[in-house]
């Protein structure tokens, strides 16, 4: 099971809610990544399985807004994309599978 938390940053006050990590879930693993287009931080799956195969897909990681934006991984603790401050991570807010 995953869990996301919620990302602050202290000196613009922008919020995420994603893993801040690699994450695995029963069907898929996910990371967290940073759109330098969009300027935000979202959760990305990286790998999907399925339940009657031992084959797994890969995705190659990409905004969700767009396959031309630029990402990159993004790690906590790491840098706002809006303005390069240390994000503090908060409470766990929701858990899925
Ligand atoms: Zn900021
Ligand atoms: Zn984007």
């Amino acid at each position: 099971m995953g869990t996301s938390y919620e990302f602050e940053c202290p000196a613009c006050g922008y919020t995420a809610a994603v893993s801040g990590d690699d994450d695995a879930g029963m069907i898929c693993n996910t990371t967290t990544i940073v759109c330098r287009t969009c300027r935000k931080l979202y959760d990305a799956t990286i790998i999907l399985r399925s339940f009657d195969s031992p084959e797994h897909q890969e995705i190659p990681i990409r905004c969700p807004k767009s396959k031309k934006h630029a990402v990159e991984r993004w790690k906590h603790p790491g840098p706002c994309p809006k303005c390069g401050a240390q994000m503090n991570r908060g409470e766990a807010c929701c858990d899925w599978d």
